[in-house]
Formats: C-alpha cells, structure tokens, sequence
C-alpha cells in the first residue's frame, strides 16, 4: 500500500499519519526526517542539502528528488509507504511518478485531509499568552477557567503572538492552498484523490482512513 498524505497546516494530518503507519506498519517518509537521515549519514546529496540549507537557500528539486529516490529505493518500503510532506510542487509530483516508474512501484492513493480554512483558522490562530506571566492558552484547546482570567496569576491582559494572529495564519494557509492546488489536480486526474473530511474526531476521520485503504 504505497500512499500519499495531504492537508494543509492544522488539518490533523501528523496524528492521521501516526495511526496509519502504526495500523499498517509500513514506514513513514517525511521530507523533514529524509533530510535529517541523509545528513546525518553524510551522504552526497544530504551535504548537498546542507550546502544550500546552510546558505538560507532553499533546496533544489534535483537535490529533493534525489533523496526521496534513494528513500524509496531502501528494502523496507516494499510492503508499502507514508509519504508526507512530498510532493510540494506540480514539478515534484511529476518526478515522483518517473522515479516510481523506475523502481516498478507506484501510488496506491493520495488522502487528502479537508478542513475548511475558517475551521483551520480558529485551530490556528486561538494560541494567546497572559501578559502577566507568560502562561499560554487556546481558545479551543485550552481556555482559561474563567473568562479572561489568568488561571495561574489572575492576569486579565493578554496578547497573541504574531505567528498566531488571524491574518498572519489566514496568509500562511493561502500560501499552502495555492501551492497544493496543481498537485491535488494532478492526482484527481489520475484518479487517485481520495478526500476525507477532517472536521471530526481523530477516531472517524481514521475510520475513513481505513475504509479508502481497504478498497
Ligand atoms: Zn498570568
């Protein structure tokens, strides 16, 4: 079962990613982690990697692809993989097909998390902090006890985060949505989108997980 994880920043895609490498035991492949591994390892795209990570320079294609081939190329993806965090762009999507092509594998499907943007928003954007000592809150996830009212030090100030303010959020999705439009297009014209809605506890929206899977 080799698949390809989608969704845009607070969707639950890391816990959704979690279950499924557990439930299926087939490894996880993160760019992040690809990354990390190949420098560790010194390996010569990995030092190239670094070479432009180091520079504030962001890492070409060519170097990218390389290292997700030399991923997907190891033993333990045979019985399948998680892909997450790749592709990013239209031109990445391409190569990955062409690499899979190379190794005779190919993509079972591609599971796109949904959460509407307003939802993401107020995920995103509820962190604020007391003003007084520090203590952080979210709206949703973590509310003082009583309205705005520090729960440690009885603070009625707060303040958010530039990170965390609505519009710097709504900007950072906008960003994500337009970068992951052609790459969702190309998939759902290959027939291997699979949406679910991500707007519901982790338990449902892994049940449909599971059931685009067992198809
Ligand atoms: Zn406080």
């Amino acid at each position: 079962m080799n698949l390809i994880l989608m969704g845009l920043p607070g969707a639950g895609k890391g816990t959704q990613a979690e279950r499924i490498v557990e439930t299926y035991n087939i490894p996880h492949i993160s760019t992040g982690d690809m990354f990390r591994e190949a420098i560790k390892n010194e390996t010569e795209l990995g030092l190239k990697a670094k070479s432009f990570m180091d520079a504030g320079d962001l890492v070409p294609d060519e170097v990218t692809n390389g290292i997700v081939k030399e991923r997907l190329a190891q033993q333990d993806t045979d019985k399948g993989f998680l892909l997450d965090g790749f592709p990013r762009t239209l031109d990445q999507a391409e190569a990955l097909a062409e690499m899979l092509e190379d190794l005779n594998k190919k993509i079972d499907a591609v599971i796109e998390i949904q959460v509407a943007e307003s939802v993401l928003v107020e995920r995103l954007a509820g962190r604020f902090i007391c003003r007084n000592c520090g203590a952080t809150y979210h709206k949703i996830f973590n509310p003082t006890k009583v309205d705005e009212t520090c729960d440690r030090c009885g603070g009625h100030e707060f303040y958010q985060r530039d990170d965390d303010k609505p519009e710097t959020v709504k900007n950072r999705l906008a960003v994500n949505v337009k970068a992951s439009e052609p790459i969702l297009a190309f998939y759902k014209e290959a027939g291997l989108l699979y949406p679910v809605d991500g707007d519901r506890d982790i338990d449902a929206v892994f049940a449909d997980v599971e059931k685009i899977i067992a198809k």
